[in-house]
C-alpha cells in the first residue's frame, strides 16, 4: 500500500528517538512491499526558533494530508520561561485540536523481562495488559481561564457528544480485547463527572451490552492501579485524569521511554508518539530509549493504515529484543548483563535485526 507520513522529531531527545522509529517503518514497507513516503517537518520548540510558530502553517498542511503522524516530543527549558510568549506545548494542543484527535490511546503491557526494572514487585505486574483511553481536546485543559492579583480560575465543561464518542472508542477497543471497561470520574464531587458517568452508563447500555462496566473514582483508581493492575482492561477517563494517571500507569511498565500512544479521531488519520517528554537531562547524548517510539510506529500500522500483521511483526522484535537482553540506559539492571545498556541507535539496530529474522 501508498502511504504518506508526516514525521515532526521535534525537541531534545526527539530527533534521536524518531530517527529510529522511522528505521523500523522503512524496514517494515520494505519487506512487505509497501510504499512510505515519510515527510519531515519543523514542530516544537525547533519550529519557534526557525519561524515564531511552534506549529507553522506548512507543518499542519502537511499533518492534514497525510495518512498518519509520527511525533517525537517537544518542549526543553529554552521555551519554558514563565514570560515565554509562545511555548511548544501550545503547538501540541492545537495540532490534536487540528487533526480532531480526540482519544489517547495508552497501551501499558509489562513485558515479563522488564518486570524487574519496574519499582513495583515483580508479582503484581504478572498479567498486566490495559489500555487507557483518555480525552484529549476537552475539560479543564481547554476551558476559559481567569486571574486577577489574587485569584485564578480554570474552566472544566464536557458536552454529551464529546463524552458519548470517546465512549465509543473505548468499548470498540473492549469489544476487541477481554471485554471489560473501566469508567474513571469523581462523580461524588464533581458535575462533569456526573454528566460523564451517566452518558457512558447510557451509551454502554444501548449500544455495548456485551461489554461489561465498571465506574470507579479517580481518587480510588489511582490506588488500585498500582494494588491490582492486572485487573484492568480498557480505561476510559477525562482528559486531566487521563494526563496523571497514565503516567502514573507508564511506570507499572519499568520506564517512560517503552510506552506509545496513539490519538485519535473519526478517521484513520491519528498521531503517534512515545509517552515521554523532550528529556532535556540526557538529550544529545544518544542514550535514550526508542522503544517507546518504534511501539509508536507499530500502533501507526495498527490504526491508521489497518495494517495488523506488520504492527505485530514490530511488537514482537522488540519484545524478542528485549527477552535477548536489550537494554538502554533507563532500563538497565544489574541482573542483566552486568548493567551494561546500548546507545539509542545500537537499540534500533537490535530491534532491525530482530525484524530481518522474522
Ligand atoms: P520527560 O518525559 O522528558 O523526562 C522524564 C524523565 O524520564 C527524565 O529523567 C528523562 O531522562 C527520562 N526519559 C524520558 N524519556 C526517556 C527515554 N526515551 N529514554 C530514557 N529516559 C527517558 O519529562 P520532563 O522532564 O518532565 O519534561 C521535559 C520536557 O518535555 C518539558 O519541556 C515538557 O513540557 C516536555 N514534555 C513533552 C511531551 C510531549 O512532547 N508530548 C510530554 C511530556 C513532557
Amino acid at each position: 500500500m501508498k502511504a504518506l507520513i508526516a514525521v515532526l522529531p521535534g525537541d531534545g531527545i526527539g530527533p534521536e528517538v524518531t530517527r529510529e522509529g522511522v528505521r523500523a517503518l522503512q524496514a517494515v514497507a520494505q519487506r512487505n512491499g509497501h510504499e512510505f513516503t515519510l515527510v519531515e517537518a519543523p514542530f516544537g520548540g525547533a519550529a519557534i526558533d526557525a519561524s515564531g510558530d511552534p506549529l507553522p502553517q506548512a507543518t499542519l498542511e502537511l499533518c492534514l494530508k497525510s495518512d498518519a503522524i509520527l511525533l517525537g516530543a517537544i518542549g526543553g527549558p529554552k521555551w519554558s520561561a514563565p514570560d515565554a510568549k509562545v511555548r511548544p506545548e501550545a503547538g501540541l494542543l492545537r495540532l490534536r485540536k487540528e487533526l480532531g484527535v480526540y482519544a489517547n490511546l495508552r497501551p501499558v503491557a509489562v513485558h515479563p523481562a522488564l518486570r524487574s526494572s519496574s519499582t513495583i514487585r515483580p508479582e503484581i505486574l504478572v498479567g498486566v495488559d490495559l489500555v487507557f483511553v483518555r480525552e484529549l481536546t476537552g475539560g479543564i485543559y481547554f476551558g476559559a481561564k481567569t486571574r486577577d492579583a489574587t485569584t485564578a480560575t480554570d474552566l472544566c465543561s464536557y458536552s454529551v457528544m464529546e463524552v458519548e464518542r470517546v465512549t465509543r472508542v473505548a468499548a470498540r477497543l473492549a469489544q476487541a480485547r477481554r471485554r471489560k471497561l473501566t469508567s474513571i470520574d469523581k462523580s461524588n464531587v464533581l458535575e462533569t463527572s456526573r454528566l460523564w458517568r451517566e452518558v457512558v452508563t447510557r451509551v454502554m447500555q444501548a449500544e455495548f451490552p456485551d461489554v461489561a462496566v465498571e465506574h470507579a473514582l479517580v481518587d480510588s483508581a489511582a490506588m488500585h492501579l498500582i494494588r491490582r493492575p492486572a485487573d484492568f482492561d480498557v480505561i476510559v477517563t477525562e482528559n486531566m485524569f487521563g494526563d496523571i494517571l497514565t503516567d502514573e500507569a507508564s511506570m507499572l511498565a519499568g520506564s517512560l521511554g517503552v510506552s506509545p500512544s496513539a490519538s485519535l479521531g473519526d478517521g484513520k488519520r491519528g498521531l503517534y508518539e512515545p509517552i515521554h517528554g523532550s528529556a532535556p537531562d540526557i538529550a544529545g547524548r544518544g542514550i535514550a530509549n526508542p522503544v517507546g517510539t518504534i511501539l509508536s510506529a507499530a500502533l501507526l500500522l495498527r490504526h491508521s493504515l489497518g495494517l495488523e500483521s506488520e504492527a505485530c511483526e514490530i511488537e514482537a522484535a522488540v519484545y524478542r529484543a528485549l527477552d535477548a537482553g536489550l537494554r538502554t540506559a533507563d532500563i538497565a539492571s544489574a541482573d542483566v548483563d552486568g548493567g551494561r545498556s546500548v546507545s539509542t541507535s545500537a537499540a534500533g539496530d537490535v530491534i532491525l535485526a530482530e525484524l530481518a529474522r522474522a
